[in-house]
């Protein structure tokens, strides 16, 4: 069985392992040399070229995805030469144009946040008008770790992203949502099987800086009952609705007024379950392989009542994390740490750590100790 990945960052690397254990072989097409999922049989090529991707799928079993940028022409000409592509091209262009997401969700009437397409600046004051003086305006493509999302209070605040979308034929328009006061972010995680199967993990909170992801907590707290129910069911609506294949992550406010709301999609493992790796029977890499491959999927039970994860940012100014080994594996010997192999930068993420226990408190303090051991 060979699974082909396109891209080659850290969530292609995080397969690597999953799949040495069950046997399956694995191959990367990677963006650039020595990327992060450079130990595993490494191609390197252009995705967005149709040729390259598919001499690469020529020599796989099934072709899967690190992230959601390759073109819809390049999916397609995956499909009509008869490669099994997971999540296929009609499923990743919700995931891939934020646009079409808040669209196919309204239809399949799941809750989201109040929304808008805006082609001017006119309509987008409107919006904010109507919506209490405050909106979030996204980017529809391209936005990752928070860039391409902005709140604003006047159009004059995005006009040069009104400038771009101007000579940007596809796109054409930007996407503006309400305000949303939430209590906390929370993501539900589920795998789907070509075939229908679905399995989902507890629910998690997720913690953004600067709108990039810090901690998760699995589960959630105080999300026993209820909440659990409704996060599952609509990631669930979305994954058949949808017709996703792997897995899928669905990021969620918990809304102060206690609605649920759906903020963003991802198509593959994702930074909200990499907990999954030390604290659940089955990984969200190990998951994603069998569900591509339309296989059973695995229990998604956790060994301990909590997981924290924390995400490392940045690394160390001088050197790499491998340097601080010493220290971090003294002073924390039950946290479970995964270095990215990147090199450090402001804001990167090179790393993250886990902590599992029954006692919360514990686990957090622990995950985020042994975190900080690798920030200056
Ligand atoms: P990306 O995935 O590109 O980083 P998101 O759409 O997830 O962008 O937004 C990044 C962060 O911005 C979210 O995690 C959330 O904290 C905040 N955010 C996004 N949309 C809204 C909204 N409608 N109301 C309030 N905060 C929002």
């Amino acid at each position: 069985m060979r699974v082909g990945v396109i891209g080659g960052g850290q969530l292609a690397r995080m397969m690597i392992p999953a799949a040495i254990e069950l046997g399956v072989e694995l191959r990367v097409l990677a963006e650039a040399e020595g990327m992060s999922a450079a130990i595993a049989a490494e191609r390197v090529g252009d995705y967005t070229d149709a040729e390259t991707v598919l001499a690469f799928a020529r020599e796989v079993d099934v072709v899967t995805f690190d992230h959601e940028h390759v073109p819809q022409d390049v999916l397609h000409a995956l499909v009509d030469a008869g490669v099994p592509v997971h999540p296929g091209p009609d499923a990743l262009r919700y995931a891939q144009d934020k646009l079409l997401m808040r669209e196919g969700l309204s239809r399949l009437g799941l809750p989201v946040p109040e929304w808008a397409r805006v082609e001017t600046p006119a309509e987008l004051d409107a919006f904010i008008a109507d919506h209490g003086g405050a909106a979030v305006v996204k980017t529809p493509r391209g936005g990752y770790d928070g860039k391409g999302v902005r709140v604003v209070h006047t159009a004059a605040e995005v006009a040069e992203w009104f400038a771009t979308i101007a000579e940007d034929g596809r796109a054409g328009a930007l996407l503006v949502e309400e305000l949303v006061e939430f209590r906390r972010e929370l993501a539900q995680l589920v795998a789907r099987r070509p075939s229908g199967e679905i399995a989902a993990w507890p629910l998690v909170e997720t913690v953004q800086v600067g709108g990039v992801c810090s901690e998760v907590i699995a589960p959630a707290p105080r999300s026993a009952g209820k909440l659990a129910d409704v996060a599952a069911d609509v990631a669930i609506a979305i994954a058949e609705g949808l017709g996703v294949t792997g897995v899928l992550a669905v990021e969620l406010f918990e809304t102060t007024d206690d609605r649920v709301l759906v903020n963003e999609l991802a198509m593959r493992p994702h930074n909200s379950g990499h907990w999954s790796m030390d604290g659940s029977t089955t990984s969200q890499f190990e998951q994603h392989l069998r569900a591509v491959l339309d296989l059973p999927l695995g229990g998604t039970g956790c060994h301990e009542e909590w997981a924290v994860m924390v995400n490392v940012l940045g690394g160390p100014v001088e050197g790499t994390l491998a340097d601080r080994y010493a220290e971090a594996f003294a002073g924390h010997p039950t946290v479970k740490i995964h270095n990215y192999g990147k090199a450090p930068r402001p804001g990167r993420k090179v790393g993250h750590v886990t902590a599992i226990g029954s006692d919360l408190d514990d686990a957090v303090y622990e995950a985020r100790a042994a975190a900080a051991v690798f920030q200056d």
